[in-house]
């Protein structure tokens, strides 16, 4: 090891998963590989996590940002492992599987065996009241539809139009993906989204037809539930928060710094040193630099040192979207909730764009007699926007006011909790990984910079994980 003269210099910006664990990585790898250095995570709000956000109340555990990540992603499930916390994973209840959507006013459940925008079995599909007879036969259609030629990136309502017709889209699929990626399923880029059905139909050519082999392959895997695969996706009994918080505390003391928003970075190219410019007119010096924010703030930081850079990252759109997590005592509730939520097409012009039954999902997250729901508002598009810019008690109202005539609820909740999510997420409009291809050999002619986060190539945590590992050693790389 060498002595402090020769120590490099690393500074993460951004406290989320993506800065967390860009940090961590730089770490752990940094003293494996015996490189000295000393990372700095700088972090505008006064507390790390960024989306992720988890509080507990009155025997509650309420979560104000993301409440799972997927397992068969490996990054997340992983990190854990090696942080010692998968054993306070936490799966979905098995025994509610189902979700229900919303048509005409009334919630009916997804048929069982169907997967986001088409069914692998055939008796609960001709039966469920979600489609017309017209919508069925058109999504039967797909069965005998040939494959598209050539490889250009297609819109999730596109290519679902022309497999399955449009009421499989207006009617399942835009809430179920939409609702994911709080996006516009015409700007939704398919092959940046759900690779998944772009590979279906190269192999298979019709979508049912891969479904019906995946659950035959699966045995049973897929049957016998609806909607998204909820065995597939884990929190912990402690909430979200334990991940983040996990990570935080295993960073030496003094490597967080709080309340520290940056305002821009500048390169020298002879000493080969970043300044980083603080909000408070600070600067601090560094050899590597990691920007772990959403594209749009990141593109204000690097104005000076690469205006391409910076103009790419800036026409990264997106969305904002606000949480409510709401307490009712359970008799209040006249709907079973036999499932674990609903989705919203946006057809049915509600303000909720979905609703998530905590305390069925999880158990032990509401005191026993009391059912803790969480509703969605916002999303891209005009009316999401409208709505996501009411203030805290009008989104409160609406939410309450659905929420009633929906879900049969009689009494006041013990609580509304409101939290919004500015501009938080990544819209993966048509032609979105050409633009990161690009952002990313843009970035790799900065040396010693790297980017993470949500932006690029997956909005999930586990891909948020994934873009600090790779981050991580890009640096190390360079270092
Ligand atoms: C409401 C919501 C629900 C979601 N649900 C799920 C889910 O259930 N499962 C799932 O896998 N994913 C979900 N996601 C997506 C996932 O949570 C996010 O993509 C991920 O957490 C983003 O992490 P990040 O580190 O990239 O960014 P962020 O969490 O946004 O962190 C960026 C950080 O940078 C800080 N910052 C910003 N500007 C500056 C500056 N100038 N200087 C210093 N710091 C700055 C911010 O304060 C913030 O802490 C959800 C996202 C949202 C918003």
């Amino acid at each position: 090891m060498s002595d402090s003269s020769n120590r490099k210099q690393a500074i993460v910006i951004g406290g989320g998963i993506a800065g967390l664990t860009t940090c961590y990585r730089l770490i752990t790898e940094s003293v494996k590989r015996g490189i000295p250095l000393d990372v700095k995570l700088l972090e505008a709000e006064n507390r790390v996590g960024g989306a992720i956000h988890t509080s507990k109340q009155d025997g509650y555990v309420i979560e104000h940002g993301p409440d799972v990540f997927i397992s068969t992603k490996p990054w997340a499930k992983a990190l854990c492992e090696e942080l010692g916390i998968a054993d306070q994973f936490q799966g979905t209840n098995q025994e509610e599987r189902r979700s229900f959507v919303l048509r005409k006013g009334r919630l009916y459940p997804v048929p069982d065996g169907f997967y986001l925008m088409a069914p692998a079995s055939f008796w609960p599909f001709v039966r469920t009241p979600i489609f017309s007879w017209s919508g069925k036969l058109r999504m039967g259609l797909d069965w005998v539809i040939p494959r598209r030629r050539g490889d250009e990136d297609e819109s999730l309502e596109g290519f679902i139009t022309r497999r399955l017709g449009k009421e499989a889209f207006t009617r399942i699929a835009q809430p179920m993906i939409g609702g994911i990626y709080t996006a516009d399923g015409k700007d939704l880029s398919l092959k940046a989204t759900m690779p998944q059905f772009l590979e279906m139909e190269k192999k298979h050519r019709s979508i049912i037809k891969a479904l019906v082999a995946r659950k035959k392959e699966s045995q049973g895997g897929a049957s016998g539930t609806s909607g998204a695969r909820y065995s597939l996706f884990l929190s912990f009994k402690d909430g979200m928060q334990t991940l983040t918080d996990t990570l935080a505390a295993r960073l030496p003391d003094g490597c967080i710094q709080l309340g520290t928003p940056v305002s821009s970075l500048n390169y020298h190219s002879h000493e080969e040193k970043w300044d980083v410019h603080l909000a408070n007119g600070e600067q601090m010096e560094s050899d590597l630099v990691c920007l772990a924010l959403p594209a749009h703030r990141t593109a204000d930081l690097v104005k000076t040192v690469s205006p391409v850079l910076s103009e790419s990252l800036a026409s990264i759109p997106y969305a904002s979207s606000a949480i409510v997590n709401l307490g009712f005592r359970r008799t209040d509730v006249e709907h079973p909730l036999n499932g674990m939520g609903f989705v919203v097409p946006t057809v049915e012009e509600r303000s909720i764009i979905g609703c998530t039954f905590s305390s069925v999902k999880f158990t032990d997250r509401a005191p026993a007699d009391y059912a803790l729901l969480r509703a969605y508002v916002g999303g891209a598009g005009s009316r999401g926007e409208a709505y996501f810019n009411l203030s805290e008690s009008e989104i409160v109202e609406s939410v309450l006011r659905e929420l009633h005539e929906l879900l049969g609820i009689k009494g006041d909740p013990q609580f509304a909790l409101v939290a919004k999510h500015p501009t938080a997420m990544a819209q993966y409009h048509l032609g979105h990984l050409d633009l990161v291809d690009e952002i990313e050999a843009q970035a790799r002619k900065l040396p010693g910079f790297a980017l993470a986060g949500n932006a690029y190539r997956g909005i999930g945590i586990p891909d948020c994980i994934n873009s600090g590992e790779q981050a991580a050693s890009l640096l190390l790389e360079h270092g």
